[in-house]
């Protein structure tokens, strides 16, 4: 699941702007988000598992700065941890995509006749992520919530 490669490069000229303290603060407001990150993944998954079936090993959180998600051939499920920003039925579908890997490790016809399957209305969601994925930044959320970047 790619992404936009223009986030790295936008991140790295705001947060140099920052203070040694404004960076810190950011980076416990980061810590906590990919510890929610994973409680909601691991929840998820457990929810989804019930319905897509497969093997999978582990679980596991990322910074990925040109994935989404991941499932690798010993079946450890990876995510991005950014996605605890987008609305939950986004990262849900992620969750399924990831799910559905275990059962067909490749995008073929099978693949997304089992995505849609589980989550039949699953192309908004790839959308969404298409078109907006690249606003899911810590910086970014803490701004909408109207939470100021600097102090
Ligand atoms: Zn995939």
């Amino acid at each position: 699941m790619a992404q936009s490669k223009s986030t790295k490069q936008s991140k790295q000229s705001e947060t140099s702007a920052f203070t040694y303290a404004e960076t810190k603060r950011l980076e416990i407001m980061e810590r906590r988000y990919r510890k929610a990150a994973r409680t909601q993944f691991e929840q998820r998954v457990a929810y989804y598992h019930t319905i897509t079936g497969g093997h999978y090993t582990s679980i596991t959180i990322r910074d990925q700065k040109s994935r989404w998600g991941s499932c690798s051939s010993s079946g450890t499920l990876s995510f991005n941890y950014r996605l605890i920003f987008a609305p939950s039925i986004v990262l849900d579908y992620v969750v399924v995509h990831e799910l559905c890997h275990l059962t067909h490790m490749n995008h073929s016809k099978d693949f997304w006749n089992m995505v849609a399957t589980v989550m039949p209305d699953y192309k908004i969601y790839k959308q969404w992520l298409r078109d907006h994925g690249q606003e899911l930044t810590l910086e970014a959320h803490l701004t909408r919530l109207g939470i100021p970047l600097t102090i």
